[in-house]
């Protein structure tokens, strides 16, 4: 929206802060710049202030994220209950765009390390699950694809009870539906299979995400962790069974990078398990790795299983179940193949999830 991208840029330039931030210490780093631990010294709160760097690509992104932030906290959910982070101020310091959001805690990937990559009680599965959902909804509502949902974009907030409790951060990769900028975004683990093919996206691609970081808090462990673009899609094919259906392989521009067109065996397109499609993905031979995709080590963190017995058997060792976690966990089954659907129509939305 470029009424309210404007807005916010000339609102910048012309507004003074009077608000002092005291800099304590670093909090995460990444290509935009980086988060320090502040205090504020009004509120005498401390604060999370992300620094941007000072280009005008890193600027305007970060604007972006200033003003879907702004939207999705002032209107779409004024009273704080989505679970989705809250923007304190933002303000030009030295050049710098520098936006505060409320503390909070670890990210997720940070607690899944701390618990040695073993997966979550299925209690803080569910619970967390559905406050990403709700956030997912209000997002979907206010037509915002955040583009980079993973572990790490997920805090926990500062406990006040003994319940756990998340919130989404970092729309630094967001934008609106309907108007969908660039084709390569998400991060690789997450990254859904239209994304992948070059196919044009909604905000199915943060299901997909979700579906990946649901399955990685049961694991501990993510589902698709591909050295390539090539190596997750066939980690895809493995764990889930079939294929992206043939409208999208057809239609898709990156579709001839991983498969081969093997001529029309059903006139349908109601083909999901790969059998009788017209696509059969390229060997491991056939494909050209592309030279800065070229793995490092690819391994298997998982056994090499389907995704019903992967949740079922895990810790894959001889353990007893009870009957409810037996039950629980055909549940979860279930729920994440209405997630990771190859087919973006046939996912589920986050209401339906
Ligand atoms: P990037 O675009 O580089 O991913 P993020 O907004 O995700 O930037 O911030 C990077 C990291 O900084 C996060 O993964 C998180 O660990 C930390 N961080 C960001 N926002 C907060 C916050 N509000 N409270 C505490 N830590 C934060
Ligand atoms: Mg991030």
């Amino acid at each position: 929206n470029w009424d309210l991208i404007l807005y916010v840029n000339l609102e910048l330039i012309n507004r003074t802060s009077n608000r002092r931030f005291i800099v304590k210490e670093m909090l995460g780093q990444g290509t935009f710049g980086q988060v320090v631990k502040c205090l504020d010294t009004e509120t005498n709160d401390y604060v999370a202030v992300k620094v941007i760097k000072n280009q005008p690509a890193f600027y305007h992104q970060a604007i972006v994220e200033v003003s879907l932030l702004r939207a999705l906290n002032q209107k779409y959910d004024p009273d704080d209950q989505y679970n989705i982070v809250r923007m304190l101020d933002y303000l030009l310091f030295q050049n710098h765009l520098c936006i505060a959001f409320e503390m909070l805690g670890q990210n997720l990937y940070e607690l899944l390390k701390r618990n040695n990559f073993r997966g979550l009680k299925m209690k803080f599965v569910r619970a967390f699950s559905k406050q990403i959902l709700d956030a997912m909804i209000v997002m979907g509502n206010a037509g915002i694809i955040h583009c980079d949902l993973k572990p790490e974009n997920i805090l926990l907030t500062p406990s006040v009870t003994t319940d756990a409790a998340v919130k989404v951060i970092d729309f630094g990769s967001a934008c609106l539906e309907g108007k969908t900028v660039y084709s390569y975004i998400q991060s690789r683990y997450y990254r859904s299979p239209e994304v992948i093919l070059g196919y044009p996206y909604n905000t199915a691609i943060d299901m997909w995400s979700f579906g990946c970081i649901v399955a990685e808090l049961f694991l501990g462990l993510p589902l698709f962790p591909g050295a390539s673009e090539y190596d997750v899609l066939q980690r895809m094919v493995k764990i889930l069974g079939g294929q992206p259906p043939d409208y999208l392989l057809r239609e898709a521009k990156n579709s001839a990078k991983f498969f081969k067109h093997v001529g029309s065996i059903y006139q349908g397109n109601e083909v999901h398990d790969g059998l009788g499609s017209s696509y059969r993905m390229l060997t491991a031979e056939e494909i050209e790795v592309r030279e800065s995709e070229k793995p490092k080590v690819v391994k298997w963190y998982f056994p090499q299983l389907r995704l019903d017995q992967l949740i079922c058997s895990y810790p894959w060792k001889n353990s007893e179940l009870t009957e409810t976690e037996k039950a629980e966990r055909v549940i979860l089954v279930d729920f994440l193949k209405g997630l990771l659907k190859f087919d973006p129509n046939k996912r589920w939305s986050p209401l339906q999830a």
